[in-house]
């Protein structure tokens, strides 16, 4: 599969009164064309950072933004971000009225959109609106083009938005956390919108949540954060049959539901609180809260290790490379 966007040892630094902060910390991650990534983890992982990063939207000072490689169908995003934000890439977040305004007709924001980015005439910029909300199945597009944002439900303003981020015909769309403020028939609603578009418009998407039951429903690939590093990356379905990592483990915990009964037993519920990243726990960040733990993990940071067709950010699977460590080799 060829990769729209590469990323490798991403960081982003905050120089704070308080001391340094990282997150995300080191990294790498790439997106296939037409695929799903899924970045999933606790608030406070550094999935809306490193998100934010990638639309070039860190305030720098006191963000710092350095990767070894932040690459989109080419171009470096690192230098050319402004070009790119808004057609190329564009991001849903969590909350549209943030992001719609209140004061102005849905309609002639959506417009103003395509005449600022598209150089379209305005009538051209209305049709292709209308014609966009009407292939993400919106009800009677012409009408809400006369409507203000408060008139509709947050369900409806969310596929606004996301109406709004396609407008450009985006390669890649960054959604952060876009169904958690919604009650769950609606959410299933727009992941299910979501999922049509990446068809409609031939659209990569990374896909931000703290909820692996949403992950489930439309990842292809994810990317397990914990405390501003990566723990896992593997494909969804090894998140849900073959999970390695302790914290994945430990998330799928919480969806009871969805794991078979065999591996009950070999869950570990995940005790205490995610680590201030001001002064993150030496060796693995997750080794105060995990069950597995073992000397190294209080020393040395993991490195990853490929198992099958995952890669895990864990000593327990690279014993061997523990073990050496351990004996000073
Ligand atoms: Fe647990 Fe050690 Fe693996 Fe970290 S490296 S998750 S502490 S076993
Ligand atoms: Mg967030």
């Amino acid at each position: 599969m060829s990769h729209v966007l590469e990323v490798e040892d991403l960081t982003v630094e905050f120089r704070l009164p308080e001391g340094i902060l990282r997150a995300p910390d080191g990294i790498s991650f790439s997106v296939g064309e037409r695929e799903v990534l899924g970045i999933v983890g606790e608030s406070g992982s550094g999935k809306s950072v490193t998100a934010l990063s990638l639309m070039g939207l860190i305030p720098s000072p006191p963000g710092k933004v350095k990767a070894a490689k932040m690459e989109f169908m080419g171009k470096n995003l690192l230098k050319e971000v402004e070009e790119i934000r808004g057609k190329k890439i564009s991001m849903v977040f969590q909350n549209p009225l943030n992001s719609l305004n209140p004061s102005m007709k849905i309609g002639a924001q959506l417009i103003e959109v395509l005449v600022n980015h598209m150089n379209m005439t305005k009538p051209e910029a209305k049709e292709k609106s209308i014609e966009i909300m009407k292939n993400l199945g919106i009800p009677s597009p012409e009408n809400l083009m006369n409507r203000y944002p408060f008139e509709y439900s947050g369900g409806m303003r969310q596929r606004i938005m996301i109406a709004m981020a396609m407008l450009c015909n985006p390669k890649l769309l960054i959604a952060d956390e876009p169904t958690t403020a919604l009650d769950v028939t609606i959410q299933s609603q727009i992941l299910y919108m979501f999922r049509e578009l990446k068809e409609e418009f031939e659209t990569s998407l990374i896909f931000i949540t703290h909820d692996l039951g949403v992950i489930a429903q439309i990842a292809d690939r994810v990317m397990v954060m914990y405390a501003g590093k990566q723990v896992e990356n593997a494909s969804v379905e090894d998140i849900f049959k073959n999970p390695k990592h302790p914290y994945t483990l430990g998330l799928l915990d919480s969806l009871p539901k969805l794991i078979p009964e065999k591996r009950k037993q070999r869950l570990l519920s995940i005790q205490g609180n995610v680590p201030g990243l001001l002064k993150p726990p030496k060796g693995c960040r997750f080794h105060p809260r995990c069950s597995k733990a073992m000397k190294i993990c209080t020393e040395k940071e993991p490195p990853a290790f490929s198992v099958g067709s995952s890669t895990v950010w864990c000593w327990l699977y690279g014993r061997e490379v523990a073990n050496n460590e351990a004996a000073g080799n």
